[in-house]
Order: C-alpha cells, then structure tokens, then sequence
C-alpha cells in the first residue's frame, strides 16, 4: 500500500474518520483483571463497518519493555526481556498486522506509533525512520500517563523522535490530564507545547478534560487540535465530579448529564479545533492505577461500543462533517 494513494482515497471519498482508536494487547490490564485488554484490527474493522466508520486513527496499546506485573505498582519498571525499547514490538506489531496480515482493509487505517518521550529515544526514532521507510504511517501518539513520563521531554529527550516527526510532517496526539496527581500528560505542558512549536500539528485528546482555558488557548492556533475521544465517560467523570476533570467555573459549562448536548456545545464554540474519535475499546475504563503520590486510583467507567457514536449522530450533519472529516483532514495532513 502506498501513503500517497491512501491519503488521496480519503481525500476523495468522504467517509466517516474516527481520530483515536487502539488494537493490540495491554498485558498489564489483562493480567490485573482491567478492561480493555486487547482488540484485533480485524475486529475492529468489523465494528467500524457496523457502525458506519470508514477510516481510522489507530495507536497500540501498552509495551512490554514496561514491567508486566499482575498489580498496579507506583514505579513503572522497564526491562529488556522482550523489547530493547518502549514499543519496539508494539509499533511493529501493529503495522505488519494491518499492512501484511489484513492489506485488503489497511486503506481503512491510519495508523499512528506510539513512544516514550523520556526513554531510550533514539533508540526508537531510529526504527521510526525505519519503519517509515517500510510502511504508510500517518502520525505519533503518546500516553504519557501509562509510562510516568513527561511531554515537556519531548523537547530535551525526546528530541531525536520529535525531529522525525517535524522531517516527515508527521503530527502528534498527547493523553491528557488535568487531574493533579497525574502531572506526566498535564493539559496545561501540552497545550504551552503547541504554542511553542507551529511548526506541528499537535492534538489534545479526551477534550482537554474540558478545561475552558485550554480549549480557548488550542482554538486561536493553527496547528492544535482536541479530539473528543472517549466522550461519554468522561461526562460521567465530570457528572461524579471527579479530580479529572475542573470543577466548575474552570471547565466548559454544560449539562454533563446530556453528552450530544455537550459535544453539540463544544463543536459550536470551536468549530475547527474539534475532531472526533471514539477511543475504542478505552470508552471504557475500568483499571487500578498509582498517581505520583502513591495513591491507588480505582476507576470503573463503562459505556457500549456503539456510544460514541450515538452521541455523534445528535449533532447536525454540518458539525458531524467538519468534526470526523473537515478538521480530521487538516489535523492529519495540514
Ligand atoms: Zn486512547
């Protein structure tokens, strides 16, 4: 397959783009008896062709180079046992599965590679190039949650992997955070981040947990998007008011009961920075995590695999279009 005949198949047929999903394994979360766990990308081609998704947006989950242990622990512990570097399986993995396991879907998929900004970055820049060179990718993503690492990193060092990021005009979605325990993918780095660095595309996943001055900030620049993944449970979050998400009078004023009418709400005040992206299969949440004090954070958020894509279909065929095909378009390709 190649990038180029890929990128002009979407831009000439409208369908559909969901700009956040994930396939593989989280060995952690299997063995911790947490879900999501793993999804084929067979399988979710399936539930893209049942709920009417032409292409998406794909990252892996979780790497082994990260210590696999049956309990959440407080220190992420690496190791070399069955990857030299975060990812190095994972990205792989991914890319030979859709490209070489299933070519007759992969003009359906973006896929993105995740890194680590903090570790052994040159190390993963180089099988980036490599990878590159072998397969269409279309963008990076990082989680910087999961693996305790900070997105500032990215400039110091994580230099060697945002240099190929900005050589192939690649962008980048960020995990976000707002809670204060979790300062590894704080909202406020990424956003400061964007600011600085116009020369990417950068976007905010999980709606910037809804922090107004952050939306604002991401709508006045040119290459800073949010994406709306995983919607519906982080309404919930904010419905239990959750540390996750800013009280009110710091975040979006809504009806947090009614998520179309939040979504409706968001794309109205932001019309070009908004994309759509389900999260599948993380629109659920349901794991025990440590936040940077120690404490044991147990999180049990469940949704339905068609949820993301009812609150979608409340809106106007107008926003539906400029959020999971106009804007998606722009983030992906400038
Ligand atoms: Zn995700």
């Amino acid at each position: 397959m190649d990038r180029y005949k890929i990128i002009e198949k979407i831009k000439t047929h409208k369908g559909i783009i969901d700009g956040h999903s994930h396939i593989g394994v989280n060995y952690k979360n299997y063995l911790s008896y947490s879900y999501p766990y793993c999804l084929s990308f067979e399988d979710l081609v399936v539930r893209m062709k049942y709920l009417g998704i032409s292409y998406s947006v794909i990252f892996s989950m979780d790497s082994s180079y990260y210590t696999v242990e049956p309990e959440a622990s407080k220190e992420i512990k690496t190791n070399e046992v069955f990857s030299k570097f975060p990812y190095e399986i994972e990205n792989q993995s991914m890319l030979k599965e859709i490209y070489e396991v299933f070519p007759e879907y992969s003009d359906m998929a973006l896929p993105f590679v995740l890194f680590d900004p903090s570790r052994k970055t040159s190390e993963q820049a180089e099988l980036l190039e490599e990878l590159h060179k072998r397969y269409p990718l279309f963008g990076l993503k990082t989680i910087p949650t999961y693996i305790h690492a900070f997105v500032n990193d990215l400039e110091t060092k994580g230099s060697p992997i945002l240099d190929f990021a900005v050589r192939h005009d690649l962008p980048i979605t960020f995990h976000s955070s707002y809670y204060k325990g979790d300062p590894w993918a704080s909202v406020f780095d990424i956003i400061k981040f964007a600011e600085k660095h116009a020369e990417i595309r950068i976007c905010l996943a999980h709606s910037a947990r809804f922090v107004k001055s952050v939306l604002e900030r991401a709508s006045k620049l040119e290459n800073c998007f949010v994406d709306l993944s995983a919607f519906h449970i982080h309404c919930i979050l904010a419905q239990q008011k959750s540390l996750a998400i800013p009280p009110s009078g710091e975040r979006i004023e809504a009806d947090y009961s009614d998520p179309s009418s939040v979504m409706d709400k968001i794309v109205s005040n932001y019309p070009d920075t908004i994309i759509w992206g389900s999260d599948t299969p993380y629109n659920y949440f349901i794991q025990k995590y440590y936040d940077i004090n120690g404490n044991l954070i147990d999180t049990s958020l469940k949704s339905s695999f068609d949820m993301e894509m009812k609150i979608l279909k409340n809106l106007s065929e107008d926003k539906i279009s400029k959020i999971t095909y106009k804007n998606t378009l722009k983030y992906l390709f400038g």
